[in-house]
């Protein structure tokens, strides 16, 4: 699929990308407000800037794409989901467990077969792109099939994915349920297959520290430490009876994030979903390590898990980046995560500009997974994964963002009334792969 011959492509619009955060610096963002994107024959940025400056400078028979009165931005990264759970996504249940028990597990159990993999990955990675998510990393189940649709789809689509197999040799059902030595095995087996193959990158996935045996989670570090480059995705103190359960079941550990550290799943390129009820040597601990937080408010809310606590993340040095943990989570949008983050942090007494949040979907997120350069924002040579937010996808958000004053202004308003409705088009590699029906560019 990306084998086309293409040639130098440029995108009119207004531009808006990260080289800081903004929490740490006034300078963080770059805003062209009539920019030009130029996209070179790979599929990677040559150039960002204002349209007056960069145009004389193109080839005359450039193909400009029109985008004016939309906003271009780095695609989004949601660094926590799980793609098998996309057909229970808003199930009732009044608690985890019964949560489990009824929808997940069951809807896991079919991603034993390949085609119905294959099949839900192709929706999976569709939805992900009509929601302006051109990166991802992604639980699958215990099954090595589900993991092959997954990087399947994506290899068709040419996206810059992260998914792994689920470690799982304890505390679940048996029909979900590997051992210790075939999940190692098949984990390793996988990461050979696909990882750094094409833009698939292979994650160590233990689900979380309770189903995984301590012989599993010693052979999971063992890999992670074989295969340095890979990245680690896990689950930590998202609610309060899990924290208790961890501390049952690993009562020499200090806390439940450092039974990972003891098993040597705590690294640069390893992501812990929630973070919840971390206390500040938990926080440091991430920090010293190099480790990253997803922090996923829409299941926070939805689970009654708890509130994350960005302040003290920040204040720890933590890298911090938003998951919608599809299908705890309610949405794939990640401005809707936006919005609910927001609240989030209104609800712990702190406050999360529009800026911010955007920095935490594109450039934050790609510094989480030591991606910086590569993905994130419209750095030179990096592959020009975008998106066109139009601000006027709705009636409402037409009228509201008629008269904003700053650039924060339309943002927050994106943040807190946008959805897939307000992502127009979707761009890999400089390759258009999903534009919403209506005028066209
Ligand atoms: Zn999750």
């Amino acid at each position: 699929m990306s084998n086309h011959t293409r040639k130098l492509q440029a995108f009119r619009a207004s531009l808006l990308h990260f080289h800081a955060d903004p929490a740490v610096s006034d300078q963080a963002h770059a805003w062209h407000e009539d920019g030009l994107l130029v996209v070179d024959e790979a599929g990677r940025v040559q150039a960002a800037g204002d349209y007056a400056a960069l145009a004389p400078s193109l080839a005359p028979d450039a193909a400009i794409t029109d985008w004016r009165g939309k906003i271009i931005t780095p695609g989004f990264i949601d660094t926590h989901l799980h793609f098998p759970q996309t057909d229970m996504i808003a199930s009732p249940a009044p608690g985890l467990l019964p949560w489990l028990e009824t929808y997940t597990f069951p809807t896991e159990a079919a991603f034993s077969d390949p085609l119905h993999a294959r099949a839900g990955a192709e929706f999976f990675l569709d939805e992900l792109l009509r929601n302006g998510t051109t990166t991802a990393v992604v639980y699958c189940t215990v099954h090595k099939e589900s993991v092959d649709a997954l990087f399947e789809a994506s290899a068709a689509r040419n996206l810059r994915m992260a998914g792994g197999k689920v470690l799982m040799d304890r505390h679940c059902p048996d029909f979900l349920r590997d051992t210790c030595d075939t999940g190692i095995r098949d984990s390793e087996e996988l990461i050979q297959r696909w990882h750094n193959k094409g833009r698939a990158m292979y994650a160590i996935t233990p689900r979380f520290a309770p189903t995984s045996s301590e012989a599993q989670l010693v052979a999971a570090g063992e890999l992670a430490r074989a295969y340095p480059d890979t990245f680690i995705q896990t689950h930590v103190a998202e609610n309060s009876d899990e924290v208790s359960w961890v501390g049952e079941l690993f009562p020499e550990r200090r806390s439940y994030l450092q039974v990972y550290e003891h098993y040597g799943l705590m690294r640069p390129r390893a992501l812990f979903g929630h973070c919840i009820w971390l206390d500040d040597a938990d926080f440091a601990l991430m920090a010293d390590t190099g480790s990253a937080i997803a922090h996923c408010p829409t299941s926070n809310l939805f689970l009654g898990s708890g509130l994350f606590d960005m302040a003290r993340a920040d204040k720890a040095k933590a890298q911090v980046s938003l998951g919608t943990d599809v299908g705890a989570g309610t949405s794939f949008s990640m401005l809707q995560t936006m919005n609910e983050a927001y609240k989030v942090a209104r609800l712990k007494g702190s406050y999360l500009p529009a800026l911010r949040m955007f920095y935490l979907a594109t450039l934050g997120a790609a510094r989480s997974m030591q991606l910086e350069g590569t993905i994130g924002n419209f750095a030179v040579g990096a592959e020009a994964d975008f998106i066109v937010l139009d601000p006027k996808a709705t009636p409402l958000l037409a009228r509201r963002t008629a008269h904003a004053d700053t650039l924060e202004e339309t943002l927050f308003a994106l943040a807190l009334l946008g959805d897939d409705r307000a992502v127009r088009a979707t761009y890999a590699a400089g390759r258009l792969v999903h534009e919403r029906a209506g005028e066209s560019a």
